[in-house]
């Protein structure tokens, strides 16, 4: 095999290497990602028990506080019934209020006592579901820093190869370097073997002239169908 095919196939293989060692990195990323994604959604279903939470104890606060002016109302109607200086109407007509509002106190009661068990069973979820968050969230990030591990030795792998790259970019001349990465902006496998007479990148047939000459080991010759530079594998 030529000189210069064996130094571009080194380029080839480093560069497939490369390749695949790019999207590992990438694919652990995407899943860091992915676990990122899941502690942001764990985090939220909490927040959302929290604001139920909150919005409950704010229609419980505020249901005590139509009590105690329901309760005001009365007081104020019963002193003015008390000190009798009123129609008989108007005694009527407070007494009827007093009678409404009273049951519109017992109302609220009701629904005071049916808030409490609400109010609880909702402070039991919160408190069980922040207990969970954590010991997720611990093992998620304990995930997460393995990804990182990872990420790191493989980020160490692309270095190095891209380090060996440059080594083998130096063997090769420049403008047999130019030709390759024409191809390799095209196919992944610039340099491909002629197997029976046939283009291993685009499986087609040569000519006869072409094989000869790949054969016959007379420099360059690239297949006449895709512009791979052909070589015979050795076996
Ligand atoms: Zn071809």
């Amino acid at each position: 095999m030529l000189g210069e095919i064996e130094q571009l196939l080194n380029v080839q293989r480093v560069d497939q290497t490369l390749h695949d060692a790019s999207s590992h990195v990438d694919r652990l990323r995407a899943h860091r990602q992915q676990l990122e994604e899941r502690i942001d959604r764990e985090r939220a279903s909490v927040s959302a028990l929290a604001d139920r939470l909150r919005q409950m104890e704010i229609e419980s606060h505020s249901k005590n506080l139509e009590v105690d002016n329901l309760d005001m109302n009365i007081r104020g109607y019963q002193k003015r019934l008390d000190e009798g200086i009123i129609s008989f109407k108007e005694m009527e007509d407070l007494r009827t209020k007093i009678d409404l509002e009273k049951a519109r106190i017992s109302q609220l009661e009701d629904e005071a006592l049916d808030g409490m068990e609400s109010l609880e069973g909702a402070r039991a979820d919160l408190s069980s579901a922040r207990d969970e968050l954590g010991g997720r969230e611990d093992a998620l990030r304990a995930q997460i820093a393995e990804v990182d591990r990872q990420i790191e030795a493989a980020l160490a792998h692309v270095a190095a190869v891209a380090a060996e790259r440059e080594g083998h970019l130096v063997a090769a001349p420049a403008y047999l370097l130019a030709q390759y990465s024409a191809l390799r902006s095209k196919f992944p496998n610039p340099i491909a073997t002629l197997d029976h007479g046939t283009c291993s990148g685009c499986k087609l047939r040569v000519s006869g002239n072409t094989a000869e000459r790949v054969r016959g080991g007379m420099g360059i010759v690239t297949c006449e169908h895709c512009s791979r530079i052909l070589y015979l594998s050795s076996d």
